[in-house]
This record gives C-alpha cells, sequence and structure tokens, in this order.
C-alpha cells in the first residue's frame, strides 16, 4: 500500500518560457502517472557561471538545489536556460545524480534548429526538453544508460541523437522504471 502520495516538483531557476515546466509535469504526469508540480522560481544560477568556460557548472547548480528541502518532494528537477557543462564534457542538456533527488534540465540548446540559425518549431523545443526531464528523471530513479537507440534511457550527446531517442522507455526499462515506481516511499529520515 502507498501511504504517502509521489510528487515530483518541477522548478526554474531564473527565468524560462512558462510553458516549459508546465510541459514538462504534464509529461511525467502522462508517461509515468506520477504527479508534478511547477514551484516559483529560485534565483538565477549566476553563481554557478564559470568566465572561462562562458558557461555553468551543473555540479555547482546542483549543489545550490541541494541546499533547499524540498520536503514534500520526492524528486526535484530544475529547469534552467544557460547553458550547462560537467569537466567531462562540453555541454550537458541535462544532469543527474544516479539515484538521487536532483536533476537539472538546459533549454539553452534545445531550440536549435538544422543549420545556422535556424530554430525549430515550438512542440518539437517541448518535446526535447520532455525527453530530457524524463531522462534524468530515469537516472533518478537509478536506471542507466541504455544500449537500445530507441530508448529514451540511450544516451544522446546531441540534438541529432535527442531527436533520434523517442519519447519512451523500451520494455527493459519500462519495467525498471516501473518497479521502482511501485516500491514504497523512503521514510525520511532527516530534513
Ligand atoms: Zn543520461
Ligand atoms: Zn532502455
Amino acid at each position: 500500500m502507498r501511504s504517502q502520495k509521489r510528487r515530483i516538483a518541477v522548478v526554474p531557476l531564473g527565468e524560462v518560457p512558462g510553458i516549459v515546466p508546465k510541459s514538462i509535469a504534464a509529461h511525467i504526469l502522462g508517461y509515468l502517472n506520477v504527479n508534478a508540480e511547477v514551484l516559483s522560481p529560485l534565483r538565477h544560477p549566476d553563481y554557478a557561471y564559470d568566465p572561462r568556460r562562458l558557461q555553468y557548472n551543473a555540479g555547482a547548480v546542483l549543489k545550490a538545489l541541494e541546499s533547499h528541502s524540498f520536503g514534500r518532494y520526492e524528486k526535484v528537477i530544475g529547469v534552467l536556460d544557460v547553458d550547462l557543462f560537467v569537466p567531462i564534457f562540453t555541454y550537458v542538456f541535462g544532469e543527474a545524480k544516479q539515484g538521487g533527488k536532483y536533476a537539472l534540465v538546459s533549454l539553452n540548446r534545445l531550440r536549435k534548429g538544422h543549420g545556422e540559425g535556424a530554430f525549430v518549431p515550438e512542440p518539437i523545443y517541448l518535446e526535447r526538453a520532455a525527453k530530457v526531464a524524463l531522462h534524468e528523471l530515469g537516472h533518478l530513479y537509478d536506471l542507466h544508460h541504455c544500449s537500445d537507440s530507441r530508448c529514451l534511457m540511450h544516451f544522446s550527446g546531441g540534438l541529432e541523437y535527442l531527436d533520434r531517442i523517442p519519447l519512451y522507455f523500451c520494455r527493459y526499462c519500462s519495467v525498471f522504471m516501473r518497479d521502482a515506481l511501485s516500491r514504497p516511499r523512503h521514510r525520511r529520515s532527516k530534513g
């Protein structure tokens, strides 16, 4: 029996187009049947800016996010419009700690179309953001990268890969995800 309802928070970090967090929350409900709520924005992550890379350090943003308790939420997805990096990659669309509570989705590169200065229509932009969010959420529920290129957990190293993966998990990953979501929530021991 489920004693506590699962809840996922979607929280903008700085200014992001309002439709994006709403769409991410709707996708979480629609694909995973888990309630997701959009919270009021937290401050813009200027503290994570790296002047040498002209990008924002994903680890530093995650750390700041972790300093908020978000007690009633099981998982927290921060959505931001700045370009993120982790030391080993040029850039990342998202970042999450495997099996953790907090993840990030960067919208910065998701508007780009094919060709110089081109942009994709809004539905594709929203779909890309939903893919990144559900993929990172998969990591939070301890799913690893999947070798099946027709799976949302397949690693996407660029937009062409992101556009190629579908907006759903393969059979194996779906079972894993369903399993993770059917386990009772951990009792909170602190905060
Ligand atoms: Zn991943
Ligand atoms: Zn898979």
